[in-house]
């Protein structure tokens, strides 16, 4: 069977180039004899691809000395519990409530400490990010989290709140997307499951001078100063995951970067809008200005239309088309690995959809 357009928000497709070199290693990686998955991660030929799969990271972010880089296991969601056990030390943090993933993280940071939700769009289906000059930030917060690109929603943070905290993002959805200046963070998690690699591990970039103050009940596993010595080794790491990713890190500096990938991605996601702004069957369901660049969502205001659209969708290989279930509707991911030709199918397949239902 041919492989098709794959619009899932993740799992989600990876290039084809990281699969067929994948494919190509899997029983023996160059002249070692086994499998990456077969390999002591102690071991001389798996730290070298560690070593490399960091250093391309930190290439391709431009991450500063004074930032680690580790890669840990249980995605982004054990971070929603991690980054409060690690970084509330006066135990107050502020979270901007802008998606389902937010709010969640929001949740988990009350088990450990005081939460400001400083600013929600929850009560308007997030459709938005909150106007982030009126929020009132408390200047004692430990941290200020945020969600860069909401994923069901499909909005992302047009800029960064002014505060004086450090900014903890979760960049799940959006990380290697789009230029990011990282010395403006405190810290970067994003789960690899949408522009890295497989599901289940978690980048973590964290300004080196946050770490160390982890709460006593801060489970050893989850300790970031302890990560950070360990080299994400303090128990067996997801090698193969952290492989993969690193293959991903490779194909995107082949094809020059984020750079180049984030215009590609701005020109993908215009060809959607446009389409959908002038459509007299869907419309775009996230206010203009916040529209995520990842993340497409759309509805025809019709559940049966819908579920015929991506039914009919899925027949000409463009899947994963159905929205989160919490919202119905569509959504269309178009993370890096989504070529221009698959969003270029999908718009030419709706406009046909469209003639034919409007
Ligand atoms: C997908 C996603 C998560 C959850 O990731 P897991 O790997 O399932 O833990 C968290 N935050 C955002 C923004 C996401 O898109």
């Amino acid at each position: 069977m041919e492989r098709v357009y794959n619009f899932s928000p993740g799992p989600s497709q990876l290039a084809l180039p990281v699969l067929e070199k994948a494919q190509k290693d899997l029983v023996c990686y160059g002249d070692t004899g086994m499998s990456v998955m077969e390999m002591s991660h102690r071991s001389k030929m798996y730290t070298d691809i560690y070593d490399k799969t960091v250093a391309d990271l930190r290439d391709l972010m431009n991450i500063p000395e004074d930032y680690d880089v580790v890669f840990l296991q249980g995605g982004a969601t054990q971070q929603f519990s991690a980054v409060p056990l690690n970084l509330m030390v006066n135990k107050k943090a502020d979270y901007i409530d802008s998606g389902n993933f937010a709010h969640l993280a929001a949740e988990e940071g009350k088990r450990y400490g005081e939460v400001n939700v400083v600013a929600s769009s929850r009560e308007d289906v997030y459709t938005y990010i909150p106007d982030l000059d009126a929020i009132k930030f408390n200047d004692d917060a430990d941290y200020v989290h945020i969600t860069q690109n909401n994923t069901i929603y499909g909005t992302r943070f047009v800029e960064l709140p002014k505060c004086k905290a450090p900014i903890v993002c979760d960049a799940s959805s959006m990380i290697l997307s789009e230029e990011m200046d990282v010395t403006k963070y405190g810290a970067i998690y994003a789960g690899a499951q949408k522009n890295i690699g497989p599901s289940g591990l978690c980048v973590l970039i964290v300004k080196h001078d946050l770490i160390g103050h982890a709460m006593d009940i801060c489970p050893k596993l989850l300790n970031w100063q302890v990560q950070v010595e360990k080299g994400s080794m303090y128990n067996t790491p997801n090698t193969w995951g952290i492989y993969l990713a690193g293959l991903t890190f490779e194909w995107l500096k082949s094809i020059g970067g984020v750079k180049a990938v984030e215009k590609v991605n701005i020109e993908k996601a215009a060809m959607m809008y446009d389409f959908l702004d002038n459509s007299k069957l869907f419309k775009a369901t996230a206010q203009p200005k916040y529209r995520s660049r990842m993340n497409v969502t759309f509805v025809t205001g019709d559940a049966d239309k819908d579920a015929a659209f991506v039914k009919a969708a899925a027949a000409e290989g463009l899947v994963n088309l159905k929205g989160h279930r919490s919202v119905g509707g569509m959504r269309a991911s178009i993370y890096n690995a989504m070529p221009i030709e698959g969003v270029q199918k999908l718009v030419a397949f709706m406009k046909k959809f469209e003639a034919e239902n409007a």
